[in-house]
């Protein structure tokens, strides 16, 4: 057996991230950039008012109240049709520029308009300035506005669009195929014969590479022969950019999947101190990195969030790999074991108002039991031969998209 480190460490190096693409901003979100982006545009691009109101000399506010002459209106969107001077003013809306000769703005709620007489009267004294939001207070030309490795949210790509930009470099979101192998499995809805039992791996895998913001590829169900097991890892290093397979990694006498990938890729094939999710292979068919999930429900998707997911966050350029750890609260006692493993427990639970996180044992903790790891919330890391009694510490792996 080998450590979790050793073979967390063997699978990062061994994958790369991925050459960056031009792509346009409605398909950036979640992605990294892969260079610096430096504005080229202001913002905002002109002076305007931050409020619907009197854009005025704020010298001629000095002896509030006082009336001043309208002698026009600026509405958003528009430029002033002319300049104004002192003892005059012009009604203005949020967002529309400042009329040349005004350097400040009444609000509206601080004036009495008389249309009739065109005049307003202003009951306040304004500093130059007021309500006025000059250009480029928020980015002006050759600000680097987002550094190389910066993962696109909504707000960075509302300032992306807000100068102007509509294609941006960043690293590809990874297209990650995805198949299951066993004579055992049905995936059509069918009737189970004696010994079948239902695809699940599939779905699961499926799921969890889209939850991670990858694009998931479904290579169908690989039988246990060599020509099916070949025919999908081919297809799958061809179209995609990494291959999950569930099952025939242990030591089964129709484990096809180790004969085949040993023959078409280069592969390690891995006994890991952990449970579940002893058995793991990781290799390349070519240049594509294939993960060798074990078959068990539980072991493969923990496998996913040991192995696969940190090492496709890595070909997608994201800063952090994880899985990111955290300290809880066991609320129940999590044992001991003497196995030369680390176990994953399936836990639930959350946060307290205090923020720190309690965790109960969920009952069926086989790595054939895949409902408690659906209704988990967390794994909690229990090292060899370290007691956890109720209400010790304990390493938790947030899971589902806490843990993203
Ligand atoms: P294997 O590693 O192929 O020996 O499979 C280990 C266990 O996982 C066996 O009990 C398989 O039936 C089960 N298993 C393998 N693949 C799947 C799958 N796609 N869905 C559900 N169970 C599976
Ligand atoms: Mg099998």
């Amino acid at each position: 057996m080998i450590s979790l480190d050793e073979a967390r460490q063997h699978v990062l190096e061994r994958v790369r991230v991925a050459d960056s693409i031009r792509t346009p901003l409605a398909e950036a979100a979640g992605l990294v950039l892969a260079a610096d982006v430096i504005a080229a545009e202001t913002v905002p691009p002109f002076d305007n008012t931050a409020m619907d109101g009197f854009a005025v000399v704020a010298s001629d506010t000095d002896q509030a109240p006082v009336t001043l002459e309208v002698v026009g209106t600026v509405a958003a969107g528009a430029a002033a049709d002319r300049s104004m001077t002192t003892g005059q003013a012009m009604r203005i809306m949020t967002g529309a520029p400042m009329p040349p000769g005004a350097d400040a703005v009444v609000m509206v709620e601080r004036t009495e308009f008389d249309e009739v007489a065109g005049t307003v009267a202003v009951e306040v004294t304004v500093p130059a300035g007021n309500h006025v939001r000059g250009a480029g207070e928020d980015v002006r030309p050759g600000d680097l506005l987002f550094a190389a490795g910066t993962t696109l949210g909504a707000g960075h790509l509302g300032v992306l669009a807000s100068v102007g930009v509509d294609t941006v470099d960043v690293i590809p979101r990874p297209v990650v195929g995805v198949v299951s192998t066993g004579d055992e499995l049905v995936d059509d809805g069918r009737p189970l014969a004696p010994g079948e039992i239902r695809d699940s791996n599939r779905r699961t895998l499926l799921t969890l590479v889209e939850e991670s913001g990858f694009e998931a590829v479904d290579l169908g169900l690989a039988r246990d022969n060599e020509p099916d097991i070949e025919a999908a890892f081919r297809a799958g290093a061809e179209r995609c950019d990494a291959v999950l397979s569930s099952g025939g990694v242990s030591m089964g006498a129709f484990d096809y999947v180790k004969v085949v990938l040993d023959r078409i890729g280069e592969m390690r094939w891995m006994q890991i101190a952990i449970k579940p999710a002893k058995p793991f292979a990781f290799g390349l068919v070519g240049d594509t990195p294939i993960f060798g999930l074990p078959g068990n429900p539980v072991s493969s998707m923990v496998s996913y969030e040991l192995f696969a997911r940190p090492a496709l966050r890595k070909m997608a350029g994201r800063p952090s790999l994880g899985p990111i750890t955290r300290q809880g609260i066991s609320d129940d006692p999590l044992g001991r074991h003497d196995d030369g493993k680390t176990h994953f427990l399936r836990v639930d639970g959350g946060p307290d108002a205090a923020g720190r996180w309690h965790v109960r044992k969920l009952g069926g903790q086989g790595s054939h039991q895949l409902t408690a790891m659906a209704r988990a919330t967390a794994l909690a890391i229990v090292p060899d031969q370290v007691d956890i009694q109720a209400g010790d510490e304990v390493e938790i792996i947030p899971l589902g998209t806490v843990g993203t």
